[in-house]
């Protein structure tokens, strides 16, 4: 019986690699990338020959194509809240969000077919969820000319999606519909692990891989410790053993790391920074654009296996780990909206290098730069792997936000978090901020021209309220999600992403002929303003010899200027 098992066994696995072809990439020696239509066609091909993996159709692009959802378990079991019984890790992978790096797209579908056919060991105890391909407008724009730094593939698509938005900007203010779609699977999946393969820019070295890993003090809490002393470290050995050495994501342009250099900061709009809000430990592969494809891609697999590998090993202390954090972000009290390198601490870490040295340009006839690889060169460098929170905030007991902002509140629906709907009109007391100054850039990033350096005040007072307005009470576990997106002073906040620009503007004003008569009155019945009004003349020289600015200063005094003005819309009922 156990022979006829083994021998049956066998004769699957024989069979599976037998009826599914070689992926475009092994088939041409590594010269090229599956196309969207090859990729999705390939994993077709997977779930038609194996239970083991299911295709999900999921939300849509602005590419008009729905995203597809690859969805791997060894026990067929595809309902999460099952894998959550089952204390399943889930890992989430996404390729192509920059589809000129496709590394990630031909390695995914190798470690596909390679699982099902048993050529490498699928763990009862992992789901892994791929997004094939993310960008797919970006992944239908193919050409050969947009890399100029990479070495191949021969085709590949292009940054920019179907707006010409680069997807790994968008995860907070999504512009674009895979954006939304995304949070949706986000939030669906629920993953312990989040992998967004790329292909860096960048200075030149002799490593293969490089891997961005979300900051650990910003990921913070039990997860954020666990990520720096156990996992993380775990990768890198797991890869040295398969005789791929990688370092960190090298954070230097050009020249000699002399210095060493910082952490990448992953603020919430990239992939990596938003996973990290819902303390997902989070992960961006950047291979060396230098290096062949080939090796790029059979490195990128090689470092998802690691993954599996080690998540599976370790899946019961990632989940209590993560699962403490989650309760501890919902009794947290306080927020930091910002980081910093700590200067005062650094790790020592290898790296492989080439020396640079000076020649003469070809095109400028001066001097150029370039790196000598006939001088390798292993030394320790400083890696500044340390930050400090800063821009502190505390968090209110719950957020009010009138259902006028409506296009907020679906990303505060699609992001999974918990409101109540105000039943009935009310007066509430609540804080309420007001803009006191802010800058805005004056050159479009995104799609936008975000705010930055804003000012608030705060003030306690009674705003009415209508049925239907939205009531966020905290202590859930978008907590970070809310106060990183509500709170206004926040660089990845929705104010700083233009969502609230109407209040910056006056609606109704006055004709100076007019005010003049009723500001007059008004001040003949409000003394103490007359009194302000006059102090500010004799302090300000400018102020004394312009009629609008002082017409302006009563004005805004008075009870016809409008109170939405200025006023942040996003109210907070503080703790008692
Ligand atoms: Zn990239």
């Amino acid at each position: 019986m156990k022979k006829y098992l083994v021998i049956s066994f066998l004769f699957l696995t024989l069979t599976i690699e037998a009826q599914i072809p070689a992926t475009i990439f092994e088939s041409s020696n590594g010269k090229e990338s599956a196309s969207y239509k090859e990729c999705l066609n390939f994993f077709k091909q997977l779930a038609g020959k194996s239970g083991q993996i299911q295709m999900k159709t999921m939300g849509p692009t602005d590419a008009g194509l729905p995203l597809n959802l690859v969805l791997f378990s060894a026990d067929k079991q595809f309902n999460p809240s099952k894998w959550k019984e089952q204390e399943k890790l889930i890992i989430f992978v996404i390729n192509g969000i920059h589809p000129g790096e496709p590394d990630g797209i031909d390695a995914s579908m190798m470690l596909l077919r390679d699982l099902i056919a048993g050529k490498i060991k699928a763990p009862s105890n992992i789901v892994l969820a791929i997004l094939p391909i993310y960008n797919i407008g970006g992944s239908l724009n193919r050409g050969g000319f947009s890399r100029v730094n990479q070495d191949g593939p021969l085709a590949y698509g292009f940054r920019g999606n179907s707006q010409n938005l680069d997807l790994n900007r968008d995860f907070i203010k999504s512009d674009s519909k895979e954006a939304k779609s995304f949070a949706e699977i986000f939030h669906w999946l629920n993953p312990d692990i989040f992998i967004d393969n790329h292909v860096s820019d960048g200075a030149d070295y002799q490593y293969t891989m490089t891997l961005l890993t979300t900051q650990h003090n910003k990921l913070g809490g039990p997860i954020g410790q666990y990520l720096h002393e156990v996992f993380e470290p775990s990768l890198f050995k797991g890869m040295e053993t398969k005789k791929m050495t990688m370092t960190p994501y090298v954070n230097f342009e050009e020249g000699n790391p002399e210095k060493g250099w910082n952490y990448f900061y992953d603020p919430p709009r990239f992939s990596s920074g938003y996973a990290a809000l819902f303390q997902t430990m989070s992960f961006l592969p950047e291979t060396h654009m230098l290096k062949p494809f080939t090796e790029r891609v059979k490195s990128t697999y090689a470092l998802m296996q690691t993954f599996i590998e080690q998540g599976s090993q370790q899946a019961k202390a990632i989940k209590a780990a993560r699962k403490q954090s989650i309760e501890a972000v919902k009794k947290q009290t306080e927020f930091a909206l910002g980081f910093k390198t700590d200067t005062s601490k650094f790790q020592l870490i290898p790296f492989n290098g080439y020396e640079t040295a000076k020649k003469i340009s070809a095109v400028t006839g001066m001097q150029r730069m370039y790196y000598d690889h006939s001088k390798p060169f292993s030394k320790p460098v400083k890696y500044f792997n340390y930050a400090l929170p800063e821009k502190i905030v505390q968090k209110p007991s719950a957020y009010l936000i009138p259902q006028g902002w409506h296009s907020v509140i679906e990303l505060l629906r699609i992001n999974a978090v918990q409101f109540k709907i105000l039943d009935k009109d009310s007066i509430i007391e609540v804080n309420a901020y007001r803009i006191e100054d802010y800058k805005t850039s004056t050159r479009a990033y995104e799609k936008h021209y975000r705010h930055s350096d804003v000012k608030t005040s705060m003030r306690l007072q009674k705003i009415a309220f209508r049925k239907g307005d939205i009531l966020i009470p905290t202590g859930q576990a978008a907590d970070r999600f809310l106060v990183e997106t509500l709170e206004p002073i926040g660089d990845d906040g929705y104010f700083a992403w233009n969502f609230f620009d109407a209040i910056l503007q006056q609606k109704e004003g006055y004709s100076n002929y007019r005010w003049e008569d009723v500001a007059g009155e008004f001040l003949d019945r409000h003394p103490e303003i007359k009194q302000s009004l006059e102090e500010k003349k004799q302090t300000d020289p400018a102020f004394a010899a312009s009629v609008n600015a002082q017409l302006d200063f009563v004005y805004k005094q008075s009870p016809w200027y409008e109170p939405a003005h200025l006023r942040y819309p996003v109210y907070r009922i503080e703790k008692k």
